[in-house]
Parts: structure tokens; sequence; C-alpha cells
């Protein structure tokens, strides 16, 4: 599948420079959509396979590990439109006449599912909209390859998530879920990442996506002490909603006046629970990466996003693996990992309200503020910060919940969707763009 030959032809640049050519691909190539031999059209196979794109998989590296499985198409000579997963057989009614076609491990996962109903058909369809468009049986097609790709059979097993914090399992190369249901369940393993707060630290960032979704970049610079949020979070925990991850984000969390305080704080009051920050990574260079390590070793995880402009900063994206590495040498306790934004969810607000069609998958990622208030959804929280949507966000009630006057009503509240700001909100039509900055 990679020709050298042919990428140093095409590419006189990789040549001249004396660059190992499938080392040049897999680290830039693929970025920079050349294609790694005649026949593989990585800017098709990109723009044909938004499950690809989205997720910044290398896609000649996804094509090998499941697109040739699932007959994706890789360049447009092969009818310039995705084919359907797997053969013919796949596109059936969810009835039993699968099992004839299934291999007996295959049978075996599907009937261990179906005892422990750990698989939810309808709600893996909704959200892998490339399965439901090809027709695919999604039990099959959850069996065959969804289980392989770390695929969520229901929206409460996370694998990623079980991986993460279940590094034996990770280390032995068990499959997650299999491992939950035939061992961990009875090991007393957690199946759930049962709810992740996120709390507001910082409400600025200075990185001006376009479609960020805190609207970051047009708030003022003010941070939080842990303090400020143990009220609220004492209520959730005590009363009703037990959570099990606190994720500190912002804005840009590492733009905080006093991080070391915050992270330090929230351990000392939550020891039990898992904690984690999202960053921008735009703060790293060496000295940085030092400095923060004693911080960064309190937390479970560190979550740092892949700006294409960051990179650009950095020079290469050799230069940002160099410094996520270190991260991961000096913090060798805790989960490190990388989330591409080469890509955004667009999303705007119109005034006149208009129907809701879809799952929006931002609807139960709550964000607590300083104040007490919290969010159904990132874009719920920072809407102040933008004065041409006050019309439309004055019309909304349900937007954001007030824990301040109380809880009661907070479970109904968490549970309601669409709610009313969504029917003004493009966001659950899940358009996906590439990362631009926000110029306005
Ligand atoms: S880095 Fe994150 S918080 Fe900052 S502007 Fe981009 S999306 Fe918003
Ligand atoms: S559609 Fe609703 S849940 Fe989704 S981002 Fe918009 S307001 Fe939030």
């Amino acid at each position: 599948m990679f020709d050298a030959n042919y990428y140093y032809l095409n590419y006189t640049d990789v040549q001249k420079a004396g660059t190992n050519p499938l080392l040049h691909f897999i680290r830039y190539g693929w970025r920079e959509g050349r294609n790694p031999s005649k026949s593989f059209d990585t800017n098709f196979y990109l723009s044909q396979n938004s499950d690809v794109r989205d997720a910044g998989i290398n896609p000649l590296l996804h094509y090998i590990r499941c697109g040739k499985r699932e007959q994706r198409a890789i360049c447009s000579d092969q009818g310039g439109v995705r084919r359907s997963f797997g053969p013919p057989r796949l596109q059936m009614s969810h009835n039993e006449d699968h099992v004839q076609q299934l291999t007996p491990e295959e049978s075996s996962v599907i009937n261990l599912l179906k005892k422990v109903n750990f698989f939810d058909p309808a709600w893996y369809l909704a959200q892998n909209e490339e399965v439901q468009s090809s027709g695919a049986d999604p039990w099959l097609h959850f069996v065959r390859y969804g289980i392989n790709e770390n695929r969520q059979p229901n929206p409460f097993f996370d694998p990623v998530w079980y991986l993460n914090f279940n590094k034996d399992v990770r280390n032995a190369g068990h499959n997650p879920l299999l491992h939950y249901l035939r061992h961990g369940v009875n090991e007393g393993r957690k199946a759930y990442n049962t709810a992740s707060i996120s709390i507001l630290a910082v409400e600025h960032c200075t990185n001006r996506c376009q479609h960020c979704s805190t609207c970051s970049p047009f708030a003022n610079k003010i941070s939080y002490p842990a303090s400020a949020f143990f009220p609220w979070l004492d209520m959730l925990e005590n009363v009703l909603v037990p959570f099990e991850y606190i994720a500190i984000t912002g804005g840009e969390p590492f733009l905080h006046h006093d991080i070391g305080a915050l992270v330090h704080d929230l351990r000392e009051r939550y020891p039990s629970k898992v904690i984690g920050i999202s960053t921008n990574f735009f703060w790293a260079n060496e000295n940085m990466i030092r400095m923060y390590a004693p911080m960064i070793r309190q937390l479970n995880g560190l979550l740092i996003s892949l700006y294409p402009n960051l990179v650009n900063k950095l020079g290469s994206l050799d230069r940002f693996d160099k410094l996520v590495n270190l991260v991961r040498k000096l913090c060798p306790e805790i989960a490190v990992e990388v989330r591409s934004q080469s890509h955004f969810l667009s999303w705007e607000l119109h005034m006149d309200k208009r129907e809701v069609k879809d799952t929006c998958g931002t609807s139960d990622c709550y964000v607590l503020r300083s104040d007490g208030k919290i969010s159904h959804c990132s874009i719920g929280v920072g809407l102040e910060n933008r004065p041409e949507y006050q019309p439309v966000v004055n019309t909304s009630k349900e937007r954001l919940f007030d824990l301040s006057k109380g809880i009661e009503g907070f479970k109904s509240w968490c549970l309601k969707y669409p709610f009313d700001l969504c029917f003004h909100c493009t966001m659950w039509r899940k358009i996906s763009v590439p990362w631009s900055e926000n110029r306005g």
C-alpha cells in the first residue's frame, strides 16, 4: 500500500531532504494530503470517511486496519462513493437470520451482550451515522468491527475510558469490553464513566478557534479557586448525582493564575476522584513541562489537543511529539492522551425556532460555573460573551440550572433533550469543518 518510489518521484522535496518516505508520510504527508501510492487517494479517503477524518486517524493505517475489511473505497475510480460496510449480506434487518453468518466467536459475543443487555442497537446506529447510512446490521457491525475499533456499545460503557483506568488491561492488550464482561465485572471493576463534571476554571483562551463552543476567546480573563466549586460539587456528590470524574476546563486551564493550588485543593478535597485537565498545550516547552510536572503528577489524566496552528508555532509535528513524550516520561503514572483538533463541529444560533432532528453529542457535557450554574453543554456556558446571540439566549430558560437555588428538578433537567436552546442551535447537525482561526 505504500510505494516509496512513487512517493519520492511525486514529492521531490522529501527526496531532496533525504527523509525516509514512509516516516515522512506517517508524520506529515497524510496531514498534508499527500498520497502513499498511485492507488491510494488520501484526500478522497478522508472526504468519503468523515469518521476517520474527525478522529484524526492516518487514513492509510485506518484502511489497512479496518477500511479494507469494510470495503471502503480508496480512490474515486472505485465509484466515487464510499461503499457500504461489509458485503451485501450485512445489509439485513435486525433479526436473528444473521446468526447463521456469524463466526463462533461473534455468536458467543452477541449471546454475551444479549445476556447482560449490554448493547443498544438503536443508540449505536444513532452514534455511528456511517453504519446507519450503510444499512448494516448494528449487531453484526459491532461484533465484527465496532468492538475492535473501541466503539461504545451503549451510552455508558466507554472502552477507551476503561483502558485508560485499567492499565493492566491495556498493557495486556485485552479488548476492554470483553475483558469487562468476562472478568472485570466479577473483579468489581467499574464499567461506567458515570458522571463527568467539567469545571470552568478559567474563562479565557488565546487560541481563538472558530466555533469554540465555550466562546472563551471573547471572555475576559478570570480564573477561580477550587473552593468556589466545592459547594456545588458537594451538592451533586452528596445529594443526587455521584460523579467520578472532574475535568478541569476553560478556556485554557493553564492560563489559571494558580493552577498548582487549584489541582492541589481539588485533589485534597476529592482524593478518590479521577481528575484531569484538557489543554491546548500552547504553553508547552521543555522548561514549562518540567515546571508543571509535579502538578501534572497529581492528576489522573491530561488531554492534549493538537491544533494545526500549534504545529505551525512549534515548527513541526515531530517537535510536538517530543514535548508530549517528555510529559509522558516525567509523568509515567498518568494517562496522557492526544486528540487531533484538525476539524471542529460548526455551530451558530438562529433566532427562529427549528425542528431538532437528531441527537447532539454534546448534550450531556455538563459544565459547572463557580456561581453554581451548570450547563447541559459547553455552548450553554459561555454565551454571555457573544452579544449578537443575546436576543435568543434571553429566551432560554433551560440552558443553565442554578444549583444555588436548590437541587429540586435537577435530574429531570439533566434528562431533557432537546431543551429550549437546541431549537435555535445548529450543533446537532454535526457538520464538521476544518479548524480555522476566528478573526472576528
Ligand atoms: S483552544 Fe479550546 S477553549 Fe481555546 S479557543 Fe480553541 S476550542 Fe476554545
Ligand atoms: S444542540 Fe442543544 S445540546 Fe447541542 S450544543 Fe446546541 S444547545 Fe447544546
